[in-house]
């Protein structure tokens, strides 16, 4: 069967149709990286003004390439949930004037369920299955012991992983989104600075990147007040030590402890050449199997949603017409 993907939960207007939920036949992302660089982030109105020009051309685009009609799409996937909501609701009332007017059924999706399912366009998934969910706004430990079903077992208590970055490379003056900068910058430079490890209580899988994000930040002010020059590729080293030390050891002692099948990245931390590098390495050494996304599958995508949406249509998931866009939607 063909489900129609949609997602607008931030800063990418994106729309894909998959069949069976793992062959993508088309994958259109409008990304509006560009509009927002000059704010250094982020800006909701901005985003959702974009959605609203984006969303009819990126679906053209969408049914164009897959070169399909409606009459064969079998059901609608959209991001209900979490996300800015003036973006997430643009998403959300195109999929549901779509499932009204062609008479579909609507399927709303978690957007974190959508980047675990990324990986499922790789390789089947076998449970139980522990997912690291590193994002812009997200970093959790999920086990999942069926398809469709979400346990959190960690999360962090103040920063994501993706926001320390972001907010670290604007430290280092590099331009929005930083962490791929401060990942390029991290290849050529030395961990000789210490920075604070946040391993929490002994039996914790939570993380927590405050404190680190703050110790990066008195480092830099501290050295410029005493007129040394750091280099950035070393404080950039140095911070990526401390943030894939603590992700990939919390990640590998939870796949121990809950006996896991499969170990799953997602998100656009899962990017990152340092924490590939480490779980690669800290897995090699048992029999767990290791899955990370190709890079294109990592960032926000809607053949993700389409993917997590198929699951959820074959178990008889239904989204009525009062399905509303939901910034702080839970993940179960
Ligand atoms: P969420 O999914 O939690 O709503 P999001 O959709 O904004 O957040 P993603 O699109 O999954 O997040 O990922 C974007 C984040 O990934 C940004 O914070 C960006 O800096 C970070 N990122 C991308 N590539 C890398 C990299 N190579 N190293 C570190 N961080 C990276
Ligand atoms: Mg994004
Ligand atoms: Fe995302």
């Amino acid at each position: 069967n063909y489900i129609v993907g949609i997602e607008t939960s931030c800063d990418e207007t994106a729309v894909a149709i998959v069949k069976d939920g793992r062959e993508i036949i088309s994958n259109v992302v409008a990304s509006q990286i560009e509009s927002h660089k000059r704010f250094g982030g982020v800006v909701p109105e901005i985003a959702s003004r974009h959605h609203v020009e984006q969303i009819t051309i990126v679906l053209e685009e969408a049914f164009n390439e897959a070169n399909i009609t409606w009459d064969q799409i079998d059901a609608i996937a959209v991001t209900e949930g979490p996300g800015l909501v003036g973006a997430l609701l643009i998403g959300v009332n195109a999929a549901k004037a779509l499932a009204f007017a062609k008479q579909k059924p609507l399927v709303g999706v978690h957007h974190i369920a959508g980047h675990i399912y990324a990986n499922r366009y790789e390789q089947e998934f076998h449970f139980p299955l522990l997912a690291l969910i590193v994002s812009g706004g997200h970093t959790e430990l999920v086990l999942m012991k069926e398809h469709g079903k979400y346990e959190l077992i960690g999360e962090t208590r103040d920063d994501a992983a993706g926001e320390a970055y972001d907010k670290v490379a604007r430290m280092l003056e590099l331009p929005y989104p930083g962490g791929p900068h401060v990942d390029r910058l991290a290849a050529s430079g030395e961990e000789n600075i210490t920075f604070p490890r946040a391993w929490l209580e002994a039996d914790s899988f939570d993380f927590s990147f405050s404190g680190l994000k703050s110790s990066v930040i008195n480092t830099i002010h501290n050295a410029k007040q005493r007129g040394d020059e750091l280099k950035k590729e070393d404080i950039a080293a140095s911070f990526q030590g401390s943030v894939v030390d603590v992700l990939s050891t919390k990640t590998l002692k939870a796949a121990i402890a809950y006996n896991v099948k499969q170990v799953i990245v997602a998100g656009g931390v899962a990017a990152n050449d340092g924490l590939r590098k480490s779980l690669n390495e800290k897995f090699s050494g048992t029999n767990i199997p290791l899955l990370i996304p190709p890079l294109k599958l990592c960032t926000d995508n809607a053949a993700m949603i389409a993917a997590a949406g198929y699951i959820a249509y074959e178990q008889g998931k239904r989204s009525d017409w009062d399905l509303n866009a939901n910034p702080s939607l839970v993940l179960k």
